[in-house]
């Protein structure tokens, strides 16, 4: 969800729909930026968002290495991006090394404000945003432009789309300068981590990362609650790559929205991941697997104080308005 942003019309207009004379209320003043949480010496965890009538931020996990930090994934909006550099301010560090797991506008869309105030830092992510710039961000900014017409849209929701709308207008600055094409041990900022590329899950090209020393798992949006965010996915590659995350040695994991995991939970999500995407290939009606989907993984939504009944919708949406409209993957799959 989404950057999307054609494909989220119907739930926006849902929630417009629900929050009633909301929409006629002036824009409050901006969120404070999240706090970070550390996850362990030199590591944390800046909680990504997803705010009524506003569009989502991914999460976001800092590691400090000798030369400076390294950020994986920069949010939407700006009270998302200044946490990260409130963060690097405190430490005393340059942020030296941004990675993007994956082109979602929830995780790329600070890289050019960190860019602009560490004009040194490296940016590393797949080279799957290019395909994205060509396809799926130009024809949901289409979609955008229309949508931002709709009488009586929020205001914080125009606002963001505007963002998004301008993020894509500017879409080479948030390409990689460093291309992530196979599996392999970095040292970024001068601390080992291990790099991963799946390619064919969420997105045609999705990183994450193992930091060793600290047994900690950062997967990107391969992992999101309160449902699997299924806009762009192939399914048999987001599978594989599950696998091979279990494979990993971490003890605990940060999903891409939502709080981090032990080994446990991540193998509940797992199982009830695989569930959910076998019903949806299966005839069963598309509101059974979104029970299934709640009931399995049940646990985790309510360690994330989520709403079962916004998840179950959610989860009928990714049924029967995306996998069943492209033959059991995302129409936007491309491998
Ligand atoms: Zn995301």
């Amino acid at each position: 969800m989404i950057e999307g942003m054609a494909g989220v019309r119907k739930r926006w207009s849902g929630a417009a729909a629900l929050s009633g004379a909301a929409v006629f209320f002036a824009l409050a003043a901006d969120p404070s930026p999240p706090a970070p949480q550390p996850l362990g010496e030199g590591a944390w965890w800046i909680p990504g968002g997803f705010l009524p009538k506003r569009q989502p931020d991914g999460n976001t996990v800092v590691l400090q290495g000798p030369e400076g930090l390294v950020v994986l994934d920069t949010g939407r909006h700006a009270w998302h991006r200044q946490a990260i550099l409130d963060l690097a301010r405190a430490r005393g560090a340059p942020v030296a090394a941004i990675v993007n797991s994956h082109w979602h506008l929830d995780h790329v869309s600070g890289n050019p404000a960190l860019k602009a105030a560490f004009p040194k830092a490296t940016v590393y992510a797949s080279g799957a945003i290019d395909g994205a710039l060509e396809g799926f961000l130009r024809s949901s900014a289409e979609g955008a432009r229309k949508f931002l017409a709709t009488p009586g849209l929020a205001p914080e929701t125009a606002e963001d789309i505007r963002g998004d709308l301008a993020s894509v207008a500017n879409g080479r600055a948030l390409r990689p300068d460093v291309v992530i094409g196979a599996n392999a041990t970095m040292r970024l900022a001068g601390r080992p981590i291990a790099v991963h590329l799946s390619r064919d899950g969420p997105t045609a090209g999705d990183v994450w990362l193992v930091d060793p020393a600290l047994g900690l798992a950062a997967v990107g949006d391969l992992v999101t609650l309160p449902v699997p965010f299924l806009d762009t996915a192939c399914v048999d590659g987001w599978r594989a790559a599950l696998a091979e995350v279990e494979a990993t040695p971490f003890e605990t994991l940060v999903p891409g929205h939502g709080r981090p995991m032990s080994r446990a939970e991540f193998k509940l999500y797992r199982r009830a991941f695989d569930a959910f995407v076998a019903c949806a290939a299966s005839d069963a009606a598309p509101a059974t697997c979104a029970t299934g989907w709640t009931r399995d993984a049940a646990p985790l939504l309510a360690a994330n104080g989520q709403d079962a009944k916004r998840a179950e919708a959610m989860a009928t949406y990714y049924v029967r308005d995306v996998l069943r409209h492209g033959k059991g993957d995302s129409p936007h799959c491309r491998h």
